[in-house]
């Protein structure tokens, strides 16, 4: 079995998450891609409120909902703590019974990868893959081998979208209709306010 492992907070996720995550599978024929919802997003300590992880988790569940290979993983909330990309590995190794690993992330994430935790077992316990974002091209670090997916480049970032709730600028169609009922029914990012 091939698992693709596409972690992120998705604060909230978008269509840009879900264009990846269905080309990524298709190009490197990935029988699924689990979109891991992050409990503790570390790497963003600091620098703004992150929605609780259940209503990041709800909101994955509702973006892929029906969608062919993709599935919302919720071990690192269940986990509880930091989340740590290596130990969501060895989870998915023991769950899937030695299936082959791939961790996908865009190039922004890519380009921070020496700064992860245990960063040299993430890419012994898998292949990893990267995207390129919209803007100029980050270039992961090269004492990794990395595996390059073109995907379409799309403009959208989670900051971005919760930048147009504060300003009331429009979402349709940059996050699933099903997100956005999801957002009103738990009345996040002010949507109701
Ligand atoms: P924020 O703007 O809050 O930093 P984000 O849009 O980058 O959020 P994350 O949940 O942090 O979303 O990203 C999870 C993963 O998805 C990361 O590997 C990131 O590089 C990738 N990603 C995010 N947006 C896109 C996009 N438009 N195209 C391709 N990959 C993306």
């Amino acid at each position: 079995m091939r698992v693709g492992l596409f972690g992120g907070t998705f604060d909230p996720p978008h269509l840009g998450h879900l264009v990846t995550a269905v080309n990524v599978r298709y190009v490197l024929k990935l029988d699924l891609v689990v979109l891991m919802v992050a409990n503790d997003p570390w790497q963003k300590h600091g620098t703004r409120d992150v929605a609780s992880a259940s209503d990041r988790l709800a909101m994955v569940q509702a973006a892929i909902a029906g969608v062919d290979g993709l599935i919302a993983g919720d071990d690192e909330i269940t986990r509880g703590g930091p989340s740590y990309t290596a130990d969501t590995l060895a989870a998915l190794h023991e769950r899937y019974h030695g299936a082959e690993l791939f961790t996908i992330v865009g190039d922004d994430a890519a380009a921070k990868f020496g700064s992860w935790q245990r960063a040299n077992e993430i890419a012994k316990l898998s292949t990893l893959v990267v995207v390129d974002r919209p803007g100029s091209p980050l270039m992961p670090p090269c004492e990794f081998n990395w595996h390059r997916v073109e995907v379409p480049r799309l403009e959208v970032s989670s900051s971005d979208l919760r930048a147009r709730f504060i300003d009331g600028r429009p979402l349709e169609y940059l996050v699933p209709d099903q997100v956005m009922q999801v957002i009103a029914a738990r009345n996040l990012y002010g949507s109701n306010s």
